[in-house]
């Protein structure tokens, strides 16, 4: 498989052969095609299989397919993930989909194409919000305390336009106990709504999340 066979937009093809990778990885490979055809995904995977990026390139498609994004709307992709490092992780170790919406914006400084992910860990929950793009880069990451639906409730964010939801190491989330957490964020992100997640392992309770958040789920284990 290569990285042709996605038919990715020009620009994310630049980008991606600027990081130097060569080819998909096997869960690349097998997760891309179901993202982009709009089918929900369970991935069984671990930290160092290039899951990350079999997420985060989606997303952006997704992102650019939006049109008419507005302020003030609120994300329109999601990601969840269970602790710090890996917050940071998906956030600089792959500052790459920053680093390449933050460029498709300056392209067309009037577009208003606008992402978030936002990270859950602990009790806290990391809005690297921009509400434009173009403040991305001046912008600090915001830091939010509290759970995420309180968030929600304060009006600090909202998912009324996310259609892309994804729960990363979903496995350490209920492990760190979670669990109602979890529910709880996908049961007020929009039904219609494309969702993914992943895990490196494949318990009782995955499994039952899955079932929840997870319409007709297209299974990957790599
Ligand atoms: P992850 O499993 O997402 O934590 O990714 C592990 C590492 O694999 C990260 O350092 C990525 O930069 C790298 N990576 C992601 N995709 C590829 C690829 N297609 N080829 C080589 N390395 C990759």
């Amino acid at each position: 498989c290569s990285f042709a066979h996605f038919s990715f937009d020009k620009l994310l093809m630049e980008a991606i052969r600027r990081s130097e990778y060569e080819q998909p990885t096997p869960i690349q490979a097998m997760a891309i095609p179901s993202a982009l055809s709009g089918r929900d995904v369970l991935g069984i995977a671990k930290t160092g299989s290039g899951k990350t990026a079999a997420y985060l390139w989606p997303a952006i498609v997704h992102i650019m397919d939006q049109p008419d994004l507005k302020a003030g709307e609120g994300p329109v992709a999601v990601v969840v993930v269970p602790t710090r490092e890996l917050a940071i992780q998906v956030k600089i170790g792959d500052c790459f989909v920053h680093k390449f919406l933050i460029f498709r914006c300056s392209k067309k400084p009037k577009d208003s194409v606008k992402f978030i992910i936002l990270m859950l860990f602990v009790h806290m929950e990391e809005a690297v919000s921009g509400n434009n793009l173009m403040n991305y880069k001046m912008r600090e990451p915001k830091w939010l305390s509290g759970r995420i639906i309180d968030l929600v409730k304060m009006g600090a964010t909202n998912f009324l336009r996310t259609t892309f939801l994804v729960f990363d190491e979903a496995d350490r989330m209920f492990d760190m106990g979670f669990e109602a957490q979890v529910k709880s964020i996908s049961d007020h992100v929009r039904p219609d709504r494309q969702c993914l997640m992943f895990s490196a392992t494949f318990k009782q309770k995955v499994e039952r999340l899955a079932r929840d958040a997870l319409v007709d789920p297209v299974r990957i284990v790599q």
